[in-house]
């Protein structure tokens, strides 16, 4: 039972039960827990839950621990923490022991919930920031943790075994700086020794050896136009097996003779010719070996039908070369047209291959057109 309880069974003002309590047993806030001692003195002071007996009380035995007089000084409770001062209670908290007005009550009751809504309101801020310290702590920590679990970075420079140039090997079992390249072909090229040497070379810039490989070894067929192109490219040969690996004609005549065409083109700047005529079977095979090398642009006319002028000379413009190819495909009344349209335009016109009509005949005709034209510059 608080103080307030108490006050509202007695029908007393709240000041009133705390000034008689306050006087024997010092100062008590209204929300406080009364003991029984207490609910009993302030019933027997304010007479209200044991009414006042008429006649004087009996004399009490002597007791071992006689009641302090009234106006004993109050004691200090350490337990109460000093808050601000109650409202004061309406006037009907007289001195005088009475009910107490319900608007006095109301105005008390009032007051006090102003005071604990504004205590309210300080404790829900300090809550606030407590929470925001928590968290920041609770980040603290986790930074801290993952910091822990995370391993160290490795070092960043790990020790590389030192680096033995393969000259200083063959210097050291005792051959000549400039027969290195000649016993190390003849030690790869001697298989038993290959294949216990090869694992154990390694290099340093892969990318790079990877290029030196590329451009400067290639597989070649035994053919001697593959041979010469070779030679005139320096590169380093290895037989192609099969021949159909070979770097220049894949095998076969006609990619043979268009890859000499294509390089005696690009040697002589013949950069676009004009191909009339030819089989539908030989026209695909040059349109194909045209994709695999860059000169000359080939342009394709199929030559079956009589073309007006206007469209021969369009074609021929711009073009290195017109060849008709196949005397026995294209016309001579088309041959007559396409001669015209290369004339106003002072392009040279060449028939190949009258009779043969495939790729090889029409590419050796024009390497060998390439080679007079060539001469004459
Ligand atoms: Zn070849």
């Amino acid at each position: 039972m608080t103080l307030i309880d108490l006050a509202i069974a007695l029908k007393v003002a709240p000041a009133k039960v705390e000034k008689v309590l306050k006087r024997r047993f010092g100062k008590l806030h209204t929300e406080d827990r009364l003991t029984e001692e207490q609910v009993a003195f302030a019933q027997r002071s304010l007479g209200r839950a044991a009414p006042r007996p008429a006649t004087a009380p009996p004399p009490r035995a002597p007791a071992a621990h006689p009641e302090p007089a009234p106006a004993a000084p109050p004691r200090p409770s350490p337990a109460v923490t000093p808050r601000p001062p109650e409202p004061a209670l309406p006037a009907a908290a007289s001195p005088e022991p009475g009910p107490v007005e319900p608007a006095g009550l109301a105005r008390h009751f009032e007051r006090r919930y102003e005071g604990v809504r504004a205590e309210l309101t300080t404790t829900r801020e300090a809550l606030a920031a407590a929470e925001r310290e928590r968290d920041a702590l609770a980040q603290q920590v986790e930074r801290l943790r993952t910091a822990a679990l995370t391993p160290p970075p490795p070092d960043p420079s790990p020790p590389s075994p030192p680096r033995t140039p393969l000259s200083s090997i063959l210097d050291r079992v005792g051959f000549d700086a400039a027969r290195h390249g000649e016993v190390l072909a003849a030690a790869l090229a001697h298989r038993p020794v290959a294949r216990r040497l090869l694992p154990l070379l390694g290099v340093e810039d892969a990318e790079a050896v990877a290029r030196i490989l590329t451009e400067g070894v290639r597989r070649i067929c035994v053919a001697a136009e593959c041979r010469e192109m070779a030679e005139a490219d320096r590169v380093a040969r290895v037989v192609a097996r099969p021949a159909a690996t070979c770097a220049y004609c894949a095998g076969s005549d006609n990619g043979r003779a268009y890859a000499a065409m294509s390089r005696a083109c690009a040697a002589a700047k013949v950069r676009r010719v004009v191909v009339v005529g030819g089989g539908d079977d030989s026209r695909a095979d040059l349109r194909r070996r045209a994709l695999d090398w860059p000169a000359p642009e080939v342009v394709l006319v199929e030559g079956k039908r009589r073309p007006d002028s206007a469209r021969a000379r369009a074609k021929v413009q711009g073009a290195d070369l017109v060849v008709l190819w196949g005397s026995t495909i294209v016309s001579h009344a088309e041959t007559d047209v396409w001669k015209a349209a290369a004339e106003a335009a002072g392009t040279p016109v060449i028939t190949v291959g009258s009779g043969q009509k495939g790729v090889a005949s029409l590419a050796r005709g024009i390497t060998e057109w390439v080679g007079r034209y060539s001469r004459a510059e």
